[in-house]
């Protein structure tokens, strides 16, 4: 195994986060091979023994999990106005989950959620934005030199956007619409933003693809660990 971090090494096996491995480090808390590590610098591999606290430290099995996200709940660990997190549905599991990446407090759908780390940096990293998409209840009708447009790109107040995949679902009435959205990049509101553009309301919006998965097989607030293979094809 490569060498990594001290402090990473430490997050990684979901004894804590970064930061605080550091204060733990800094502490003296930390010990290698027998001896105290204190400064930040110093590197580990898979062989070396690291203990907190005269403990040794236990590397947590990795999970990766699909969980159809309903709206309602925030895509953090801990809200501070105590508001129901996405981790809460997990709590007797005993790991330390995290989102890869994040879906609006309203929103509903596909959220990853893992207690690995470098999973998530890379599900997250601009270079490998995943593509995703999006069923949209819009509040009005989008015309069709706006669906135009929108596959083409949308100027945001944070730049244009990617070109992007349009199909209109549902537009009977002229009151709303349904549509599915498929972009690559994960700004923050991007889709809401992106209808606001052409002065339309989301008023529902739901994450029904990453990449290859979908919600099949569950219901709003239900979940399904990923398997191996197909933890292998995303990455
Ligand atoms: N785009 C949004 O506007 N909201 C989400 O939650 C996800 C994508």
């Amino acid at each position: 195994m490569e060498e990594m971090r001290l402090q990473k090494a430490i997050a990684d096996s979901g004894y804590t986060s970064r930061r605080k491995a550091e204060d733990l480090i800094k502490g003296g808390r930390v010990k290698v091979n027998g001896k105290t590590v204190s400064e930040l610098g110093s590197k580990v591999v898979d062989s070396d023994k690291i203990e907190v606290d005269g403990v040794p430290l236990e590397t947590e099995e990795k999970v990766y999990i699909l969980y159809y996200k309903p709206g309602g709940e925030i895509s953090a660990v801990e809200d501070d106005r105590q508001r129901r997190t996405v981790t809460d549905a997990f709590q007797q599991m005993d790991v330390r989950l995290y989102p890869v990446g994040r879906l609006d407090y309203d929103t509903s759908g596909i959220l990853l959620l893992t207690n690995d780390g470098e999973f998530t940096q890379y599900m997250t990293h601009p270079k490998y934005e995943m593509s995703k998409t999006y069923r949209v209840k819009v509040d009005g009708v989008l015309k069709r030199e706006q669906q135009k447009m929108m596959r083409e790109g949308v100027r945001l107040d944070d730049g244009l956007t990617s070109p992007a995949k349009l199909k209109v679902v549902r537009d009977k009435n002229n009151k709303n619409m349904i549509l599915e959205l498929t972009i690559h990049e994960g700004r923050n509101r991007q889709v809401r933003r992106m209808f606001e553009h052409f002065g339309l309301n989301v008023v529902k919006l739901t994450r029904i693809n990453y990449d290859f998965l979908t919600l099949d097989g569950l219901s709003e607030g239900e979940y399904r660990f990923l398997k191996p293979h197909e933890v292998k094809k995303l990455i």
